[in-house]
C-alpha cells in the first residue's frame, strides 16, 4: 500500500492499540509502530478479571494476547506518555527523548472511578481494572468472610458472583432501584436482582453510602438509610474515567474522553478533524451513524477490537476514510447466566419480549424506537439465549416488520 507515513505511535498498549497494530501490519503498513503502555504487563485479556481469574477457573497466563510477540513492532512497556504536541508532532514521554510520529492512534482507555469519601489508601478497599488490582483482591477473598460492593453495575455485578462461588458473604449497594439500571433498564435489572437474591446476594438497592469507618478486620459502612454494614473488603465499582489527562493542552477535545468524528480521527476543541490522528476503544467519543449522531463512549471488549481496527483502516486512508458504524455487542456471566447485549438498547423507548419468558429467566427482549419508516430495533438483551441472540443480531438496526417476519420463520 502506498503511504506516506514512516512512524506510527500508538498511545496505550491494551486491546485496542494491539488491534490497531495488526491491523497496520495486516495492511501491509511497512514503516516503525511504537507502542506505549504505562503498564509494565504486554497487552492482556481485562476480561475474566472479575470472572474467571477470581474463582480460579482462569489463569493469569490465560489472560496474555501471545499475538504481540509475532508482529513488528517496538513495545515500550512501562512508559507513560504525558503530552502530546499537535504542531511538532511529537509525544512527551514519563522518561527518554520525546517521541515523533507521523500518524497517532490514542488507545489510552479509562481507569476505575473513586469514590472521594473512601478510603482509598485502605488494604481492605479496592478498585478493578488491572490484572494487579485482581490479584490484590484475589488474595483479600482467601481472608475474606464477608464483602461489600459498591455499584451495582457490571462490574459489581460479577464480583458479587464469583465471591458467592468462593463461599463469601456478600452484600451489594447501588443507589438505582434495581442492578444494572442505566444500561439494561429496570424491568430487566429487576430479573437479574432476583437471581442474585436467589444466589445469597444481599442486596441494598435505592440507597448510597453516606460515611465510612476503618475497623480493624476491614471497613464499616453507613448507608443513607443508616443501615451499617460491615465487610472485610470492600470493592468499589462505581464507573471509569477516560485516560486524557495527557492531552490537556494539546487542542483536541476530551470532554468525557477523546472527541472523534464518524471515521475515528480525532477533533480539536473547535471540532476541526486533526489529519494523521485517531483514537480507538474504550476512550474514544464518536458518532455511530447507524443509530444517530450523537458521539458516545463504549467500553465493550468487542468494541476495542473492531475500533482499534477501524482507526487504523482510518489512519491509512487518511481523507478517504470510512465511517465506524458497528452493531455494539456485550456479554455478562453471573450465577452461571450468560448475559448479551446488542445494540444501543438504551435508545429503546419500547420493550418487548421476543423469545422465551421472563419468569423462566430466559429470553430475548427487543428495545424498539419509533422512526421515518415505523419502530425500529435499536438493541436486544438476552438471559441465556446465545443461539437467538446470533439470530437476532442481524435484526438491529432494521423496522420491527422486518423482525416480525424473522420471528415466524
Ligand atoms: C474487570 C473487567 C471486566 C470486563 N468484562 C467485560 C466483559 O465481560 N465483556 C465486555 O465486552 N467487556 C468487558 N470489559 C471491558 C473491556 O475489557 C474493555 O472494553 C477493553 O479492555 C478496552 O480496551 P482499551 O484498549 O480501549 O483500553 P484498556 O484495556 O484500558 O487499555 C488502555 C491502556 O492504556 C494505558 N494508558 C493509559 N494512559 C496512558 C498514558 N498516558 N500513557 C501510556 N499508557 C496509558 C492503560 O494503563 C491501559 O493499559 C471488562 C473490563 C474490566 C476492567
Amino acid at each position: 500500500m502506498n503511504s506516506p507515513m514512516e512512524r506510527v505511535v500508538i498511545i496505550g498498549a491494551g486491546l485496542a492499540a494491539l488491534s490497531a497494530a495488526e491491523r497496520l501490519r495486516k495492511m501491509e503498513f511497512r514503516g516503525e509502530i511504537a507502542v506505549v503502555g504505562e503498564e509494565t504487563h504486554p497487552p492482556y485479556n481485562r476480561t475474566p478479571l472479575s470472572k474467571g481469574l477470581l474463582t480460579g477457573h482462569t489463569s493469569a497466563r490465560d489472560l496474555s494476547f501471545r499475538s504481540y510477540t509475532h508482529l513488528d513492532v517496538d513495545w515500550r512497556f512501562g512508559h507513560q506518555a504525558l503530552g502530546l504536541d499537535l504542531a511538532r508532532r511529537t509525544i512527551h514521554l514519563s522518561s527518554g527523548p520525546d517521541l515523533a510520529f507521523d500518524g497517532l492512534i490514542i488507545a489510552t482507555g479509562v481507569r476505575a472511578r473513586h469514590l472521594p469519601e473512601a478510603p482509598m489508601d485502605s488494604p481492605h478497599v479496592s478498585t478493578l481494572r488491572t490484572i494487579d488490582d485482581a490479584r490484590a483482591i484475589d488474595a483479600m477473598m482467601t481472608k475474606a468472610r464477608r464483602i461489600a460492593v459498591v455499584g451495582g453495575g457490571f462490574l459489581g455485578c460479577e464480583i458479587a458472583s464469583t465471591a458467592r462461588e468462593r463461599g463469601i458473604a456478600v452484600t451489594v449497594v447501588d443507589r438505582s432501584a434495581t442492578l444494572l439500571h442505566r444500561a439494561l433498564g429496570a424491568p430487566i435489572g429487576a430479573v437479574i436482582g432476583d437471581v442474585h437474591r436467589s444466589h445469597g446476594v444481599r442486596l441494598h438497592l435505592g440507597v448510597g453510602v453516606s460515611g465510612w469507618t476503618e475497623t480493624p478486620r476491614g471497613a464499616r459502612l453507613t448507608l443513607d438509610d443508616q443501615e451499617t454494614i460491615n465487610a472485610d473488603l470492600v470493592v468499589i465499582g462505581v464507573g471509569t474515567d477516560p485516560n486524557t489527562e495527557w492531552l490537556h493542552g494539546s487542542g483536541l477535545d476530551i470532554e468525557d474522553g477523546v472527541r472523534c468524528d464518524a471515521t475515528g480521527h480525532v477533533l480539536d476543541t473547535d471540532g476541526i478533524r486533526v489529519e494523521g490522528v485517531v483514537a480507538a476503544g474504550d476512550v474514544a467519543r464518536w458518532p455511530n451513524h447507524r443509530f444517530d449522531t450523537i458521539p458516545r463512549r463504549v467500553e465493550h471488549w468487542i468494541n476495542a477490537v473492531e475500533m482499534g481496527q477501524a482507526a487504523a483502516n482510518s489512519l491509512l486512508a487518511g481523507a478517504a476514510a470510512s465511517q465506524f458504524t458497528p452493531i455494539p455487542r456485550f456479554w455478562s456471566h453471573q450465577h452461571g447466566m450468560r448475559i448479551q447485549a446488542s445494540g444501543i438498547p438504551a435508545l429503546g423507548t419500547g420493550m418487548k419480549i421476543l423469545e422465551g419468558s421472563v419468569r423462566d429467566k430466559r429470553f430475548v427482549a427487543g428495545f424498539t424506537r419509533d422512526g421515518d419508516e415505523g419502530s425500529i430495533l435499536v438493541g436486544l438483551i438476552t438471559i441465556d439465549m446465545p443461539r437467538a441472540m446470533m439470530r437476532w443480531r442481524t435484526s438491529v438496526g432494521h423496522s420491527t416488520i422486518a423482525h416480525e417476519s424473522h420471528l415466524m420463520a
